[in-house]
């Protein structure tokens, strides 16, 4: 068997197709395309209004900025996270300041996060991680109580839905496309939200804060999709249920091999969400984490660390004066390690995966 990767795109004739027709029409920056992506994107998640950028931090950054966040204002995220769920933050001049984890979901813990609250809290910044939503009941009644935006970092989590809605429906969400997501468009983004006004201000931010041609009303950047870029994601989008059910299935199949086992915890799930396994990634108790990475690769399994260095920790925010201690975080850090879920495994693969586990 070859090497099992950890993630990898799907890419078929359609995509092929989309892109090649794009060529051929000779108009390949942002377009019809585009604007047929975002149609497209905000019915499927179930929210009016969707914007594409050019990355999934590009979509952090515009979300911060739409909602007014700057110098002076405290957003509280999580240091479990890809770097960018942070940097958002200081990209607009704020102070990104971490809450702890919960241990099972690895989501943002509420209780925590009302104990970082201060005067200066704006904002609270909720990362889906690894396909598992974050408590949104909580963080919603939370934000209405003390009246803070909440932006969803939904980079992970493509069709994930808490208590049976969409994530989004009640707040700014951002997503990316960058090559290891559960849809690609090599690399993009894009910003959902139920508020008109924002989706404006949003497609301000991402022009140049241009309304019309060669008319600059306010400052801007560029960070536009191009119409290739949107028609690859219009052509994975329709396929993208389906790809999220099989990750479900990929990831009951290796529960149900690896419950029961002394060291291994696998991931669980809410009763109110419903994960799209961006990562399958479970705890591995008293072992040598890293040692079981080595094994499994050996074994021709590209496990992966998501995340090994908390950014909290990373020299970064050590730089900036950092000094937290999250003890459910790094504790997560130490003991996590993810196995490939994506749709493109076999009844074989999994069989192989779930015995490297077992045998480890
Ligand atoms: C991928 C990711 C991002 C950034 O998206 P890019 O498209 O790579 O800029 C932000 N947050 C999380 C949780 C991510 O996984």
């Amino acid at each position: 068997m070859s090497f099992i990767p950890i993630s990898r795109p799907a890419i078929g004739p359609e995509e092929q197709a989309a892109v090649a027709a794009v060529l051929a029409s000779g108009q390949l920056a942002q377009g019809p395309q585009v604007r047929a992506f975002e149609e497209a994107f905000a019915a499927f998640v179930g929210v009016p209004h969707a914007v594409a950028v050019a990355s999934g931090t590009a979509a952090l950054h515009l979300a911060l900025l739409a909602h007014g966040l700057g110098p002076g204002d405290e957003v509280i995220t999580t240091a479990f996270s890809f770097i960018a769920s942070a940097n958002c933050a200081l990209f607009v001049g704020a102070r990104p300041v971490f809450a702890d984890i919960e241990p099972q979901a690895f989501t943002l813990d509420p209780a925590a996060v009302e104990a970082a609250l201060t005067p200066r809290t704006r904002a609270i910044l909720a990362v889906h991680l690894f396909g598992h939503p974050c408590d949104l009941t909580a963080l919603h009644a939370l934000a209405d109580r003390h009246g803070l935006v909440l932006i969803e970092d939904a980079c992970q989590a493509h069709g994930a839905q808490w208590q049976g809605r969409p994530l989004g429906a009640a707040a700014t969400a951002c997503y990316s496309f960058y090559a290891t997501k559960n849809m690609t468009t090599g690399e993009g983004g894009l910003i959902t939200t139920p508020d008109a006004a924002l989706a404006e201000r949003l497609r301000l931010l991402r022009a140049h804060g241009s309304p019309a041609r060669y008319r600059h009303a306010s400052l801007g950047y560029n960070f536009r999709l191009t119409d290739i870029q949107a028609a690859l994601g219009l052509a994975q989008l329709p396929k993208l249920p389906a790809w999220n059910a099989a990750r479900r299935a990929n990831a009951a199949y290796l529960t149900e091999r690896l419950t029961g086992l002394p060291h291994v915890c696998p991931p669980s799930v809410h009763p109110a969400a419903q994960s799209v396994f961006h990562q399958y990634t479970l705890r591995l108790v008293d072992r040598d984490r890293d040692a079981a990475v080595e094994t499994l690769r050996a074994a021709g399994i590209g496990a992966g660390v998501f995340y090994p260095l908390p950014i909290h920790q990373q020299p970064l925010y050590r730089g900036l004066g950092y000094t937290d201690r999250l003890p459910i975080t790094e504790n997560a850090a130490r003991q996590v390690l993810s196995l490939p879920v994506y749709p493109g495994l076999t009844p074989a693969h999994l069989d192989h995966i779930a015995q490297a586990v077992r045998a480890l």
